[in-house]
């Protein structure tokens, strides 16, 4: 490939010379933040550099949940977090959401309000119910959400699922098609006039008072501001508040039924979806926690025949199955849920750490991204 200073005058005048703002990253944060910077600043140049050919972070691989969060991973976190904190970043899931669907249009990413389960295997306390009726008194006072949570026990007979003795409905979650968000949000760039470098990855900047010097694989190029929406990856940056954590997801061949819906199992760790007559089933990074803090993406053996073993037991136990895709993605967490939106100095400023939530929050932390330039 040629480096920037082979390319012509063309080229250079329009990919390289007088950004404004460039934003490293071309995942649902990345393009969220040039969406949202566009919004904010009609007339100015936006360039995002993608190391991929395609996006290679969580933003394609994701299981496609439109989700705030189940029962007992809000009880789960309420126990051990500050309790405005647990709030808070479930302020942000619903503010993001909503921002998404105006964005995006739900027919553009196939929303589906199919509405989520969290179920309970039967080796695990239930909610009590005055637990339940707490968690809908908040979302009614704070975000005007009516009767979140209800019992819903009967879904696991209908679904065919074994091994869990209680099942709680939230008619507010959904899911998505994944693939059809990212290009979706991609055609949203282009039409906004937001150039694209892929295959071009950041390896360095350094900042003065007034631009950023970016030292990417093909050369250096500058901009006003530089953002940084690398998620998981961003660990050299944020040394001890960001750690990489790889998620794994399979998906069956057909099913000869269907099972319909979004659901979590065992406080978040495991997590099921419908794809037409296909599940998609995920989760069991608790399984292997220190091989799965990394960036790399393989499959751990391990994690892969738990799920197996649960898809067989528990989640399709009348049902032959096949396994037709099966892949891993990294996501960015901490030690809270909250992800990190802030100026590492004048110029540059970083959008990541997304947890298992960046479909939800993306839209709001672009938001927020934008008002740091
Ligand atoms: C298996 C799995 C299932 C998930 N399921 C859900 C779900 O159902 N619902 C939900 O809300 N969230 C889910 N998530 C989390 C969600 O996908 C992420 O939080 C979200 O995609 C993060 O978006 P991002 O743009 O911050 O990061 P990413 O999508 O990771 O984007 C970062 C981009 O930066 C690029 N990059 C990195 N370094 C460089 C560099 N040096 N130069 C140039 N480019 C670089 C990467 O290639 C990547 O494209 C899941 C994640 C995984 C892995």
């Amino acid at each position: 490939m040629l480096s920037f200073d082979q390319l012509s005058f063309w080229e250079r005048q329009e990919y390289l010379e007088d950004n404004t703002f460039v934003i490293v990253g071309a995942g649902l944060v990345g393009m969220s933040a040039a969406i949202a910077l566009r919004e904010r600043y009609p007339n100015e140049k936006i360039l995002i550099l993608e190391r991929g050919y395609m996006p290679t972070g969580a933003s394609t691989k994701n299981a496609g949940f439109a989700c705030f969060g189940s029962p007992t991973e809000i009880l789960d976190d309420l126990s051990c977090m500050a309790e405005q904190s647990v709030w808070q970043t479930i302020a942000l899931r619903i503010e993001g959401l909503q921002k998404l669907k105006e964005r995006i249009g739900l027919a553009s990413m196939d929303f589906d309000s199919c509405g989520s389960w969290d179920l309970i295997s039967s080796n695990m306390n239930a909610p009590k119910s005055e637990e339940l009726h707490y968690l809908n008194s908040e979302f009614e006072r704070l975000f005007g959400f009516k009767e979140v949570y209800c019992n819903d026990t009967d879904k696991i007979e209908k679904s065919g699922f074994k091994g869990f003795t209680f099942a709680i409905k939230n008619q507010y979650e959904g899911s998505i098609n994944t693939g059809k968000l990212m290009h979706a949000l991609h055609q949203k760039c282009i039409a906004k006039n937001i150039r694209f470098l892929f295959s071009t990855a950041v390896l360095g900047w350094t900042a003065t008072a007034s631009e950023v010097s970016i030292e990417t694989t093909f050369g250096l190029l500058r901009s006003s501001q530089l953002f940084i929406c690398t998620n998981g990856f961003a660990q050299h940056i944020f040394k001890n508040e960001l750690k990489p954590a790889r998620a794994q997801v399979i998906i069956t061949k057909p099913l000869s039924h269907q099972i319909r819906g979004t659901f979590h199992t065992d406080r978040g760790y495991y997590y099921f979806r419908d794809i037409g007559n296909r599940i998609l089933f995920g989760g069991g990074r608790h399984l292997d926690l220190i091989t799965e803090t990394t960036e790399e993406l393989h499959a751990n053996s391990l994690i892969h025949e738990a799920l197996i073993y649960k898809l067989r037991e528990e989640i399709l136990p009348h049902a032959p199955f096949e396994i037709d895709y099966g892949w891993s993605g990294i996501m960015g967490m901490g030690q809270d849920k909250q992800p990190i939106i802030r100026s590492v100095n004048k110029n540059v400023h970083a959008g990541v750490r997304m947890g298992g939530m960046g479909v939800a929050i993306a839209s709001a932390v672009g938001d927020a991204l934008s008002k740091l330039a």
